[in-house]
């Protein structure tokens, strides 16, 4: 949580019911009024007549009250109309108080602001912003800004106040003048001080371009300031005691000798990246992303070797049973023919197998431990471990990582995650840790056909499953995700099995869904793998991880409500074999734009880091970005997107104005941070 300001101190004059106004707005400290920047700006600078009013902006007129009563007919509104002397404006509201009405008495003089619209009995305004004036009352001489706020704190208050602010602060430079003349940039108060009350001459169009000077300023300011807290997160990490890790190659030569096949160029070069961070002697913090099928595994199973060469034990963790158990099946069997003991633990574990397993990897017999959370309890405590590894760490929750990270000496991390992160957002969100990609796929595999169809032609999508079938494969068959209620998930999943069953009387059909125990979703997935069962019905919860290359057709029922990185990571199951893999998208007619655009996406694309681009410009980055950034302030004013040159620049000078002039960087951090402390913690 942020660390509370008292602005009670800061603002002294204010009431204590709009201090709390002030601060759901964001405005703790004094220097939060600069920061407060206009939405948009009204021109009352110019009245313009009334017959000669253009239409299409917001305009303002002046005329004098000709009649004011209230409508019954089409509905209750009240409707006043103005006349000056080219002409008569029809003024409509349809909320107003009986006190509004007494005020615009005949006779009195108004200023309206609004477009202006053609109307049946005329031109009219609806909802004007409406003022009486005195006859010869001086117009604005500049736009009047429009700030973000909340009822009961009006405009012309709010605006009071960060007037008299930007008069009272001195608003100095945080970046030296030579850097702004080489970027191009305007210095801060100019740019401040044109947003709150700009010259005469913009229009508000040109102060509402993003490309103004003023408006590049704050998006820099505001992207250095992210990239100088992401700078000083990444070295107090890097600035950790952690063992240095140089195995003897005795365990990887096994491994990759027995291998059906060679590592990719992609799985090499991650692995080389892997190696030099372990062999520091501070905490590797890297995360790995890998499209789906990208072959995460085996690079994880070559990193813990090299760590167990070197005498320290790795445990790798898994967000859900499921997932563990596969990397459980799959790593003991790689390294116990190795003699490479490994653990398993998970919270369905009995308390005395728990026991015994704890046991061994407290011994130490046990060199790598596999499992769910249960590897971070209090009763789990490792003889000298030396390496964490995180599969889809995005599914991990802040706390739980930390929790685990404590629990040796500062062992090494690396974060796996088969969500791309589009370059931007890595460049800006996970600038606090190294970054390793497989850009690559294992050779021999055959493009996905990905297929769209309605729901009403379900049937021939069973015939299909059935011809899948009968040329040997295997097939997945998704549930829909129904988020409202996790039982009728649960009844949907069940009552599909049982409908399939039916339909597919020749085949077998299984079931895995989240409410299951473990051994059963455990004995599900064998079933499967083994094609004892030749159709699987699932939850999502086979999204990540599951590996049955067997699998060559996924059916995804309701693929409008799966969110895009989702839908790729069930595609994804698909494709790992040899034979030709379709997956098919079934929707329910009557689609949103926003599901049509989702599924437009998934049907064009393949490569994961383009889908993950396109679900950014969707979806924006707050809700991409998801848990791990719960509580990281997001961007005001930059945006990802279009400010990819501003962000570069910003990324450039980060370590450099750290280096060369901390006293500007803290300056330029606590104006931007302060009160967002825990921005440095995330
Ligand atoms: P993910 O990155 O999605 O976790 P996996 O590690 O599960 O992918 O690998 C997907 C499949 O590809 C597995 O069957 C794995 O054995 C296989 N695989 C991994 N690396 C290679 C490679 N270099 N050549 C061929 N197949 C590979
Ligand atoms: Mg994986």
């Amino acid at each position: 949580m942020p660390s509370p300001i008292d602005i009670a101190s800061q603002v002294p004059l204010a009431a204590p019911a709009t201090l709390k106004k002030l601060e759901k707005l964001g405005i703790r400290r004094r220097f939060d009024f600069i920061l407060h920047l206009p939405l948009r700006y009204e021109d009352e600078t110019h009245v313009y007549p009334i017959a000669s009013a253009p239409y299409g902006k917001a305009v303002l007129v002046e005329g004098e009250v000709i009649s004011c009563e209230v409508q019954f007919k089409p509905r209750r509104q009240l409707v006043v109309q103005i006349e000056d002397s080219s002409g008569t404006l029809i003024l409509r509201f349809i909320h107003f108080y009986p006190s509004q009405q007494k005020a615009l008495a005949k006779g009195k003089r108004v200023r309206a602001l609004a477009e202006v619209r053609r109307g049946f009995y005329g031109d009219e305004m609806v909802h004007p912003k409406l003022r009486e004036v005195a006859a010869d009352e001086a117009l604005a001489d500049s736009l009047t800004p429009i700030y973000p706020t909340l009822s009961g704190l009006t405009q012309p208050v709010l605006r009071r106040m960060i007037q008299s602010e930007l008069k009272a602060q001195s608003l100095d430079e945080t970046l030296p003048a030579a850097l702004l003349a080489r970027l191009g940039l305007v210095p801060f108060a100019d740019a401040v001080r044109l947003l709150h009350a700009p010259p005469p001459e913009l229009s508000a169009e040109a102060l509402s371009n993003p490309l103004l000077p003023a408006w590049q300023r704050l998006k820099f300011d505001e992207l250095l300031a992210q990239q100088l807290s992401m700078r000083l997160a990444y070295r107090a990490r890097r600035s950790g005691k952690a063992p240095v890790i140089v195995g003897d190659q005795s365990l990887r030569q096994q491994l990759i000798s027995q291998l059906p096949f060679a590592l990719t160029g992609a799985q090499q070069k991650v692995l080389t990246e892997i190696t030099a961070d372990l062999a520091l002697a501070h905490p590797m913090n890297r995360l790995l992303q890998g499209d789906v099928g990208s072959g995460k595994t085996v690079v994880a199973a070559m990193a813990a070797l090299n760590a167990i060469e070197a005498g320290f034990q790795v445990a790798l963790m898994a967000p859900t049973e499921i997932l563990a158990e596969q990397h459980y099946a799959k790593l003991s069997a790689w390294l116990e023919p190795l003699g490479v003991k490994v653990a398993w633990l998970s919270g369905s574990l009995r308390k005395k197998a728990r026991g015994e397993m704890n046991a061994l990897i407290a011994s130490g017999a046990a060199r790598l431990a596999v499992g769910t959370h249960a590897l971070f309890q209090d009763e789990v405590s490792f003889e000298k471990l030396g390496l964490v590894i995180v599969d889809e760490q995005h599914r991990f929750g802040v706390g739980q990582r930390l929790a685990l990270q404590g629990k040796g000496a500062e062992p090494h991390q690396l974060m796996m995650t088969a969500t791309p992160i589009p370059r931007t957002l890595a460049m800006s969100f996970y600038a606090d840790l190294d970054v390793s990609v497989i850009d690559e796929l294992p050779p021999g595999r055959t493009p996905i056909v990905t297929k769209l169809i309605s729901a009403a032609r379900r049937d021939e999508v069973v015939a299909y499953v059935n011809k899948t079938c009968s040329e040997g494969q295997q097939v997945y068959w998704v549930c829909p995700l129904i988020e409202e209620s996790e039982t009728l998930e649960l009844q949907t999943a069940v009552d599909t099995h049982l409908g399939l069953s039916e339909d597919l009387p020749q085949w077998q059909v299984g079931l895995v869904h989240g409410r299951m125990k473990a051994a059963e979703k455990a004995e599900a997935m064998a079933a499967f793998s083994r094609n004892e069962t030749q159709v699987l019905v699932a939850t999502t919860v086979i999204e990540v991880g599951v590996d049955v290359p067997n699998a060559s057709l996924m059916v995804i029922e309701h693929a409008e409500r799966m969110g895009l990185a989702q839908l790729h990571q069930l595609r994804g199951r698909v494709g790992r074999g040899a034979a030709k893999s379709t997956c098919v998208l079934l929707f329910e007619s009557k689609l949103s734009d926003l599901a049509k655009a989702r599924l437009r996406v998934i049907f064009e694309h393949t490569d994961g880091f383009e889908i993950a681009r396109q679900d950014l410009l969707i979806r924006g980055p707050g809700e991409f970005l998801g848990a791990r950034q719960s509580g990281l302030p997001m961007l005001r004013f930059a945006n990802l997107e279009e400010d990819v040159a501003l962000l570069e620049s910003a990324r450039e000078l980060a370590p450099v104005l750290l280096e060369k002039s901390p006293a500007l960087a803290s300056a330029h951090l606590a104006r931007w941070l302060a009160g967002r402390e825990h921005f440095l913690k995330a």
